[in-house]
């Protein structure tokens, strides 16, 4: 589990809180051992392993706009 707030990582049960912020806590790693789209969110970059359930747009790193 980790803190969406602070990223620290912690041994909790769902349902915990972050005792520092108050959020509550989030799973790391989805029913797969992927990591969980709410971690990768919360580290605000992509890691560019191709985690499968990545937020980010691996595309956007070729910054031409095709939207017209
Ligand atoms: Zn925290």
């Amino acid at each position: 589990m980790f803190c969406p707030q602070c990223l620290a990582l912690r041994d909790a049960t769902p349902g915990d809180c972050c005792p520092r912020c108050k959020r509550a806590l989030c799973r790391m790693q989805d029913e797969n051992g992927a990591m969980s789209r709410d971690y990768l969110l919360a580290r605000k970059a992509c890691c560019g392993s191709g985690c499968r359930n990545c937020p980010y747009d691996p595309t956007r790193s070729d910054t031409r706009n095709s939207s017209q």
